[in-house]
């Protein structure tokens, strides 16, 4: 049997079809390139937004219209629909295919009550997994030749195993990686954001000097609103602790520009905070109204030419700092895992782009095979992308 997996959404949701993807392999059924070739087509759908629910449906629809005699399972982040049927159970297996990265999958679900979010509505109540599982598959992905795990869920900091927090997991995590794999924290909340978090990467040399923080906004009035547990204040303050334990790390945020009743003044504040906390990534959203979220009802409507006018504002400013973090690398030696073997073109700890400088080192005089590790001495940028020599294979 043959099966087609379409993946929206998230680095969750892609760890989640990986791990789906294995489990149905290992039940004997070939992965196809194409959904014409496949008896059954997995849809892992994504409702971070409304834009992104009506990308899916409309996806869903065009393969209901071509494939009207196949199979069709929709899940990950998606209402169901009628004639849909949603698949609840994932296989259990998380070896995942020839992707460059392994996403480690150790946490599901939020109780957080963000008046925009369906998360809780989708995912349920908080669910860590076990401890001594995620260890294990650590190892196994270091087995399979990974040089790059990237730990995901919805909420990280709420990982919580029998009394075994977030911190904990990630020292276990980067003592079982050790050297020749390198640790990327996904995405955490700023309200549950640890100092102990910030030590266990500090801690640990093969964790990526990189952190991404959900933000949403640089004003207190729209955090209250939001429904967030936290203030621009504690941002503020781990940023700076991040910078202090790590100097040179980068930091990136998600921001929603637009939310119900936000003034000029309040999406200046997010341009401030963008600017003065150095966010070098961001995912930067238009606001979306999602039905039966409380935000949904709020007054004070945005316009959609001025969200996506704020959206664009957001992400010129995080680009400036990113253009601007890139011209301080260079000088410096960064290791990149190799992802195109032809440029020795791969990302930094820090989540920049480094490809070999094409004048200074025309031939790829060290053979580096995609998926090792390269240091490459960073000679130039280009926009935010850097160039480099490369000085050790390994
Ligand atoms: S903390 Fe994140 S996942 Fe949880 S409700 Fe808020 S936005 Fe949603």
């Amino acid at each position: 049997m043959k099966v087609r997996f379409e993946t929206f959404g998230c680095r969750l949701n892609r760890a989640e079809a990986l791990a789906m993807q294995a489990g149905f392999e290992s039940r004997g059924w070939e992965t196809v390139d194409h959904a014409r070739d496949a008896d059954l087509i997995v849809v892992r759908g994504c409702s971070v937004t409304g834009r992104a629910q009506r990308d899916c449906e409309k996806f869903i629809d065009m393969l209901k219209r071509s494939f009207p005699m196949k199979r069709l399972v929709v899940t990950g982040c998606m209402k169901e629909k009628k004639n849909e049927f949603i698949l609840k159970d994932v296989p259990k297996n998380e070896i995942p295919m020839a992707t460059s990265r392994a996403y480690l999958k150790v946490q599901d679900g939020c109780s957080g009550g963000c008046t925009f979010c369906t998360v809780p509505r989708f995912r349920g109540r908080p669910v860590s997994e076990p401890f001594e599982e995620v260890v294990e598959k650590t190892r196994r992905f270091i087995d399979a030749g990974y040089r790059e795990i990237v730990v995901t869920g919805c909420n990280l900091s709420l990982y919580d195993f029998q009394g075994r927090r977030f911190p904990d997991l990630v020292a276990a995590v980067a003592d079982a990686a050790g050297e020749n794999c390198r640790i990327r924290i996904g995405s955490l909340e700023p309200g549950e954001t640890t100092i102990e978090t910030l030590h266990a990467m500090a801690g640990h040399a093969n964790v990526c000097r990189h952190l991404h923080l959900a933000v949403q906004s640089g004003s207190q009035k729209i955090l209250k609103a939001m429904g967030r547990n936290y203030n621009v204040s504690d941002v503020e303050k781990i940023v700076a602790a991040a910078n202090e334990l790590m100097p040179g790390i980068a930091v990136g945020c998600d921001m929603i520009a637009g939310f119900p009743g936000e003034t000029v003044p309040d999406h200046y504040a997010s341009m401030s905070l963008a600017r003065k906390a150095g966010f070098v990534k961001g995912h930067i959203f238009k606001y979306s109204e999602r039905p039966g979220t409380p935000a949904a009802g709020f007054p004070g409507e945005i316009s959609g030419d001025i969200r996506s006018k704020r959206a664009h504002e957001i992400a010129g400013v995080i680009d400036a700092n990113r253009v601007n973090a890139a011209k301080k690398l260079v000088g410096q030696t960064v290791r990149i895992v190799v992802e195109d073997a032809s440029s020795t073109g791969g990302w930094t700890d820090g989540h920049f782009w480094c490809s070999r400088d094409m004048k200074r080192q025309p031939e790829n005089a060290i053979r580096i095979r995609r998926r090792e590790f390269a240091d490459m001495r960073v000679t130039g940028t280009s926009g935010h992308a850097l160039v480099g020599v490369v000085s050790v294979g390994r």
